[in-house]
């Protein structure tokens, strides 16, 4: 008789109801950071991103392209753009890139600081090897609060970067928790 552990109760719990904020979440991630970058790209030398598969450029990334870097279907992410379009973080109009809004590019901002302290925490504190760091890390992210993300900070005297050499970003939406 099969037993049911709590891995497959997270996994359920997952498909049926957080799976679709973890694809919003991870795609105001892709858009914030696509943005970030194509204002630096256009500081720095082209080069450096030659490897993307995703165009950099500020006004947005359309539908496909979003579909291609996550490697979700596309119905997938016309649900996702609909619903982020509803809270006000991203614009769309049919056949137009997705673009961030101010309000968007501060989510996926505080996301990306959330999730990449929870790689530190996973990685460095835990001892957890990177895919499954950064796997737990995204499902950690729909949870943990900046109150944890903020000890987590501390704890490993704020790191500029997490284990996979990423900049870990400041967040205003984290510090309000100081004030
Ligand atoms: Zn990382
Ligand atoms: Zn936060």
């Amino acid at each position: 008789m099969f037993e049911r552990g709590i891995n497959e109760e997270i996994n359920e719990l997952l498909g049926r109801e957080l799976q679709g904020k973890l694809n919003e979440a991870l795609l105001l991630i892709l858009l914030t950071n696509n943005y970030v970058a194509a204002q630096k790209s256009s500081e720095e030398p082209q080069e450096r991103f030659k490897a993307r598969k995703t165009p950099l450029i500020t006004e947005g990334l359309t539908t496909r392209a979003i579909a291609d870097e996550l490697v979700m279907p596309q119905s997938t992410v016309a649900t996702a753009v609909a619903r982020l379009v509803k809270r006000g973080l991203v614009t769309h109009s049919k056949g137009m890139p997705v673009k961030t809004t101010e309000a968007g590019r501060a989510s996926g901002n505080e996301k990306l600081r959330h999730h990449r302290l929870l790689e530190v925490f996973l990685s460095n504190g835990l001892g957890m090897d990177h895919d499954s760091a950064h796997d737990e890390s995204l499902k950690l992210m729909l949870l943990a609060g900046c109150n944890i993300i903020d000890a987590i900070d501390k704890q490993f005297n704020n790191p500029d970067t997490c284990p996979c050499g990423f900049d870990i970003p400041k967040s205003p939406l984290c510090d309000r928790i100081k004030k």
